[in-house]
């Protein structure tokens, strides 16, 4: 096992954005360069270790899916073969194999477009106090975890500040992208998650909610950024799932359960996690990606 790739350091090419996962290069106008590193956040902290090959199973997981939905969604993918990226990044292919994605630069729409199956995280807090989630009414009586009676479009407004993303109504996106678009990335979000639904159930995961990003290119919407992985989805496994309380999540309970042991306060600086964590939530990353893609191998 190869030591976790927790930064990238690609020279003088200019790094345009690090999130908590991905570090963002901008190698033109047209082409960004985004590398999963191996870094790990909980509680909205990126915490001390990383975990080995993490990058690689997301990447190769948005990969799979871009992919699967080829027929359905055009994507902003050119090519994640190394070999295949400019030259200049030739040098660093140590760093970048197999966890980077080269992709077209999309005009991203302001919002995060989310889809729930099942009444979990900011969507059960919603619904406990108001009976609905982003506007949308829910039945009565629904506990944590439920799944619910239709998949429902929650999208949230992008809020680049660290802060986070704030869940709005329909008609506030509409006001927000307009009509035509609010629709048609409303019917997208919804199609996508059908057949990815489809999919994990057949491979014993639950697929309980997801977010998609959305951009335009020439005109065309294509679906961007990091697609159906751990990060940006809540996996249930099937065999284990109990309404009417919190699931364990399919890779970072380990990790959550010893943050929760070690009683952490949840503020900066972030603990790093023993090895034995470390390797059990590997293991996780690894069993979600040869579930859902089909492969044993990461490359
Ligand atoms: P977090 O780590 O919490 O998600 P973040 O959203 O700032 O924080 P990233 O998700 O790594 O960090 O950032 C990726 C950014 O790139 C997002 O703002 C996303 O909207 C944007 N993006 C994704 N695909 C494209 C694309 N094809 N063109 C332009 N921007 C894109
Ligand atoms: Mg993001």
């Amino acid at each position: 096992m190869q030591k976790a790739l927790l930064q990238t350091d690609l020279g003088s090419l200019p790094l345009t954005a690090r999130g908590k996962v991905r570090d963002i290069y901008a190698l033109s106008d047209e082409q960004l360069l985004f590398v999963a590193t191996d870094r790990i956040s909980a509680f909205d902290h990126v915490l001390g270790s990383g975990i080995p090959d993490k990058g690689r199973i997301l990447t190769q997981l948005s990969l799979f899916w871009f992919d699967f939905l080829r027929d359905t969604v055009s994507n902003h993918l050119i090519t994640a073969d190394a070999a295949k990226f400019p030259g200049n990044l030739q040098p660093y292919l140590g760093q970048l194999e197999g966890r980077s994605m080269l992709v077209r630069r999309a005009q991203m729409f302001p919002v995060e477009c989310v889809v729930r199956g099942y009444l979990s995280g900011s969507g059960w807090k919603d619904y406990q106090h108001t009976g609905a989630v982003c506007g949308i009414k829910l039945p009565e009586g629904l506990r944590e975890s439920d799944r619910l009676p239709e998949p429902i479009f929650t999208p949230a407004a992008k809020i680049n500040t660290g802060g986070h993303d704030e869940n709005i109504s329909f008609e506030t996106m509409v006001a927000t992208v307009g009509e035509l678009h609010a629709e048609a990335l409303r019917n997208l979000t919804l199609e996508i998650y059908e057949k990815a639904t489809k999919h994990a159930a057949s491979k014993g995961v639950i697929l309980a909610d997801t977010k998609f990003e959305f951009g335009l290119i020439d005109g065309e919407i294509i679906l961007a950024d990091e697609v159906l992985t751990p990060d940006s989805s809540r996996y249930w496994p099937a065999e284990t799932y109990n309404p009417g309380g919190a699931q364990p999540s399919f890779d970072k309970q380990y990790v959550r359960d010893y943050l929760e042991s070690i009683r952490w306060n949840k503020q900066a600086p972030a603990p790093a996690l023993p090895d034995e964590v470390v390797a059990r939530t590997r293991e996780k990353y690894l069993e979600a990606f040869h579930l859902i893609t089909g492969r044993t191998s990461l490359t």
